[in-house]
């Protein structure tokens, strides 16, 4: 406990925290819990108002948070983090409201962002159906902070990864999900490297997607070899059919993710179950670069009950 509220103390000191979320005032006192950000007395207000299925707030020095709540905040990461969800798509004619805005301004400028989530990508926006309307909160039947599971991740190889400088490359990947890091091996002067690596992690929340940057080690920070993401939410969906079914559906696919221009499959990514074990295969193309494939192969981790 008193580790995990140094860890707060520090988080709360973090560059981002330092200003409200939705309108850059120094200073912010107030903390809405289940979206994970940190904001100033007017802009309270408005959260109030919305109440508190999307926003519920906390004073950043109250003495009654609980390990829940702090565990939360510092999974969600911070007010940079939890913009870079809400605000993934603002667009450019919409203002952002300042310290000084009227309070009009920034109302609809709140109340687009959290409670019709007009600003976050469309495949991570919930139902308005759903009893809880923020991004971060809790999954029904999971144990603590919207924790659904644990996720094995296979990281077999990359193919044809694109040469930097006047040499070959020495490919590795980062692995991110929500707040955690996973990173592989180095494999040198290669750009069709073999890591056939495994990387445990867990499923915060099943609109959470997985990240895998690949990297060249090098001394210039600057050499991102490419990147891709995968949505979550079709594996987690065929946990769920897999639930229902329990041991009678034996090998059988029980999901599929289709590839689309949204998404960086190369092809259509299984989802199955082979003894016991429910898996997922993807081929993935690697965005921002001229070239490469990645193939993962991910596992779902039952949560012990
Ligand atoms: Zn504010």
């Amino acid at each position: 406990m008193e580790r995990r509220m140094s860890k707060f103390q520090k988080f709360i000191l973090q560059p981002d925290n330092q200003f409200c979320a939705d309108c850059g005032l120094q200073g912010p006192q107030w903390v809405s819990t289940n979206t994970g950000v940190i904001i100033c007395d007017k802009c309270y207000a408005i959260h109030r108002s919305m109440g508190a299925s999307v926003s519920k707030l906390m004073s950043l020095n109250s003495n009654d948070w609980t390990d829940e709540e702090v565990e939360l905040m510092l999974f969600i990461g911070g007010n940079a983090a939890a913009n870079a969800a809400y605000e993934a798509f603002v667009p450019k004619t919409c203002k952002r409201p300042m310290p000084d805005s009227s309070n009009q301004e920034r109302a609809k400028f709140i109340r687009n962002k959290y409670e019709r989530q007009e600003f976050v990508k469309p495949s991570m926006r919930l139902a308005s159906s759903s009893q809880e309307s923020t991004l971060f909160s809790k999954q029904e039947n999971s144990s603590a902070l919207g924790f659904v599971g644990l996720i094995r991740v296979r990281v077999i190889k990359g193919i044809n990864l694109t040469v930097r400088d006047f040499m070959t490359s020495d490919p590795y990947v980062v692995l991110t999900l929500g707040n955690q890091k996973a990173q592989t091996c180095v494999v040198r002067s290669s750009l069709n490297p073999i890591w056939d690596e495994k990387h445990l992690l867990s499923v915060p929340h099943a609109t959470f997607p997985l990240k895998l940057v690949f990297d060249r080690d090098t001394f210039s920070e600057d050499d991102t070899m490419g990147d891709v993401s995968v949505d979550l939410q079709p594996l987690y969906a065929a946990v769920k059919v897999q639930e229902a079914m329990g041991d009678e559906l034996g090998n059988v696919q029980v999901g599929k993710w289709v590839a689309t221009r949204d998404n960086d499959l190369s092809c259509d990514s299984m989802i199955f179950l082979q003894n016991g074990r429910l898996l997922q295969d993807l081929k993935l193309k690697l965005k921002n670069v001229e070239c490469g494939e990645l193939e993962i192969q991910i596992e779902w981790v039952p949560p012990i009950d």
